[in-house]
């Protein structure tokens, strides 16, 4: 039957496919494809994990005291057979072979088929018996832990649904010519990474805000994505047909032929809209007029600097370089690592200039998936450059690194969060002592652009002292927003009220942007507001000549910037500040 689920719109497109359904978020596995060639050791390796947990079941029995209670010695029997279940045995063979999933999430997929089957059952006592299949599961994983496989890449498989096709089906094992989209409680931004060369078409989760870096991931990925759809990982079923629409937010399950043709049909005019902003990828963004834009890209990994040139990028704006220190299992990159890594990008990027920001780990950027921040409130704990300055060893292997890669090209050096001067200051102290430490080495090292991210209020407030350390700024509206009106922007409960049109957000940013203008310093924005054409007048109007955004968002606002005229858009953006409800009169002039 047919149903639709809500959630929030992060990712624009439509998306039609199979559901895979990721793990419940409880138990922490890492999913990736493996090689057709690895099936055999792959279902070996789950086997084992079997076998380690039926003896220690066996051995548990054994040394059972005698005064234990008889309970305890059924439950173990149930333990025992649960674990030679047909069902369950016979899935993980199945996802494994068939799918080319690993083995922990073969097993976690038939957990939740199976789990389902136990809720639908009337008898109690067998409804129960899923808690304890979710515990076997969980010893079976554990035990796996310590012989994961190597990571493989995915197979060389289709990107995007339009290239779905004859390795598709050969991922499928012919099973099924859809393409597939992902549906999961959660996804943290390690796990999306994992994902950015696979074959999903697109992806829903249970949770998340719409700047959530689950969410922002996706957008980069240029993939249709829903998050915040609240139980949608309970309500959708391994393998049913799913609509993503990424434009409104809505996941439709199991379509009749009439809306999937509806859709289709959206689709294709989607792709005919891409290729016609293709057309605008050499055109100068340039205003009516005659102010000269520049459009940057955000990214993720070196690799990125593909898809920021294919945009048409004027260079990269932000690199979010904590992605390479994210699913380590705490072992960091170390220099030579990070060196290659930035040299990639610079290289990459063909002498435009690239903004390496140093690590912002911290509350939804966890360093390990299942990684469970101590602090109390982690958005407002040990992140970011507090994190970096709490450990001045980590933080200057990373700055060498970003000095080194500045021989190759173009690079200017960010810093994220920085509220308080002894910040700034104790930060430039590292940058100079990393350029001495490479100076002792003899280590060649080029010239970089400081710059800092305007993204705690305070900061925001300060931007004249701010201005007088840094060559650059650049706004981070997704904090700004989140620290100036107190909403979490990973959480769906409060996502209604992330605001970027709040007159306190406007006030804050307008006047970064104006102050920097007074000093004649850049200033760009590098949230997801920049890349949002629905706000590109009005950032336009208050002033703003940079803006940095997903590779795949710069055409659509390029063509907002060509048909703008940034004199006219300054009477009115300024109106839009002085007004109780800006968002009413969006609509410019
Ligand atoms: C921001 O906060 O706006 C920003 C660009 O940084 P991030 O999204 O990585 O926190
Ligand atoms: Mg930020």
């Amino acid at each position: 039957m047919t149903f639709s689920i809500h959630g929030l719109a992060v990712a624009r497109g439509i998306a039609i496919g199979r559901a895979v359904l990721a793990v419940s978020s409880r138990m922490e596995v890492v999913h990736y494809f493996i090689e057709p060639g690895q099936v055999e050791a792959e279902i070996l390796r789950a086997r084992r994990g079997r076998d380690a947990v039926a003896e220690e079941l066996q051995r548990l029995q054994t040394d059972m005291p005698h005064d234990a209670p008889p309970e305890l010695a059924a439950l173990l029997d149930v333990h025992l057979m649960l674990l030679q279940d047909e069902m369950l045995v016979n899935g993980v063979k199945h996802w494994i072979t068939d799918r080319l999933y690993n083995a922990e999430w073969a097993l976690t997929t038939q957990l939740e088929i199976i789990s389902r089957q136990f809720d639908e059952m009337e008898d109690d006592y067998l409804r129960e018996r899923k808690a304890d299949l979710e515990q076997v599961v969980e010893r079976i994983l554990r035990h796996m832990r310590g012989v994961a496989s190597p990571v493989a890449p995915p197979p060389s498989a289709p990107r995007r649904q339009a290239e779905a096709g004859a390795e598709a089906e050969f991922l499928l094992g012919g099973a099924a010519d859809a393409p597939l989209v992902l549906v999961a409680h959660d996804l943290s931004p390690a796990d999306m990474l994992q994902f950015k060369q696979s074959v999903f078409a697109g992806f829903v989760t249970d949770v998340g805000g719409k700047t959530s870096h689950t969410a922002i991931v996706a957008r980069s990925m240029d993939i249709p994505a829903v998050v915040g759809a609240r139980s949608a990982s309970q309500l959708v079923r391994q393998d049913d047909w799913v609509i993503i629409d990424g434009d409104a937010g809505v996941v439709i399950v199991d379509p009749t032929p009439i809306i999937l043709a509806e859709y289709g049909f959206r689709q294709r005019q989607i792709t005919l809209e891409r290729e016609r902003l293709m057309r605008l990828r050499h055109t100068p963004a340039v205003t009516l007029d005659a102010q000269a834009i520049e459009l940057l890209a955000n990214i993720e990994q070196p690799g990125d600097a593909g898809a920021a040139l294919r945009a048409g990028a004027a260079g990269v704006g932000l690199f979010r370089s904590e992605f390479l220190f994210m699913g380590r299992s705490g072992r960091l990159p170390d220099e030579e690592e990070q060196y290659r890594a930035y040299r990639e990008a610079v290289e990459g990027m063909q002498g435009l200039p690239v903004t390496i920001r140093t690590v912002d780990v911290g509350a939804d950027k966890p360093l390990d998936k299942g990684y469970k921040d101590s602090s109390l409130n982690p958005a407002l704990g040990l992140r970011a450059i507090r994190w970096s300055l709490a450990d001045p060893a980590m933080f200057r292997t990373q700055l060498r690194a970003v000095l080194r890669a500045a021989a190759h090209g173009p690079v200017r050096l960010l810093f994220p969060m920085l509220a308080h001067v002894s910040e700034i200051r104790q930060t430039l102290a590292q940058v100079d002592l990393a350029r001495a430490e490479l100076d002792a080495r003899g280590a060649a090292y080029g010239a970089v652009q400081l710059g800092a991210m305007i993204e705690v209020p305070a900061a925001a407030l300060m931007v004249r002292q701010f201005l007088r350390y840094f060559d650059f700024l650049s706004i981070g509206t997704n904090d700004l927003i989140q620290y100036a009106l107190a909403i979490d922007r990973a959480d769906e409960a409060v996502a209604h009220l992330y605001d970027p049109l709040h007159p306190a957000v406007l006030r804050l940013v307008a006047d970064v942007i104006a102050e920097g203008a007074r000093q004649g310093k850049s200033v760009s924005v590098c949230g997801e507001m920049a890349g949002d054409v629905a706000m590109t007048r009005l950032l336009l109007g208050l002033g703003l000549r940079s803006f940095s955004m997903q590779p795949a968002q710069i055409l659509a606002v390029k063509q907002e910037v060509l048909r703008a005229d940034a004199r006219k858009l300054g009477e009115w953006a300024q109106q839009l500040l002085d007004a109780d409800d800006p968002a009413a009169s969006l609509q410019a002039p």
